[in-house]
């Protein structure tokens, strides 16, 4: 549920600070701290969970509510119809912190990398 070792389960925890855009009993949602586009949020389940490499049917709920309210976050931020939504998968995927996390990147013209 929570790693001692994880920067994002201090951040959901309360323990490190970041820009809170969104939380419920499953997810919690921050703004990156090291921007990529005008709008770059991470979205991450509450429990600890590595990568999408570990999902199962049982954990699926969290994934499932961070691709059911990007959308509509999307749209707050004013990019609704143009934006991409995004996670990275170990080392070679360009993973960089071990807890499952979902980019939501907007605001301007996206190259195919970025
Ligand atoms: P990834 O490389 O896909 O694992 O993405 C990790 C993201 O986490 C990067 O875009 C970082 O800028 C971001 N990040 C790392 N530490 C923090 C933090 N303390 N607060 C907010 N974002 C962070
Ligand atoms: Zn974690």
């Amino acid at each position: 549920m929570y790693d001692d070792n994880c920067v994002f389960c201090k951040i959901i925890a309360g323990q490190i600070p970041a820009g809170k855009v969104y939380e419920d009993d499953l997810i919690f949602a921050f703004h990156d701290i090291n921007p990529a586009a005008p709008t770059h949020i991470l979205f991450t389940p509450k429990i600890h969970m590595e990568s999408l490499d570990s999902v199962n049917p049982s954990n699926i709920k969290y994934v499932s509510r961070i691709l059911e309210k990007i959308p509509g976050i999307a749209a707050s931020f004013g990019i609704a119809g143009g934006y991409r939504a995004v996670t990275n998968t170990g080392e070679n995927g360009g993973q960089s912190v071990p807890h499952l996390h979902f980019h939501l990147l907007g605001g301007r013209k996206l190259g195919l990398l970025g």
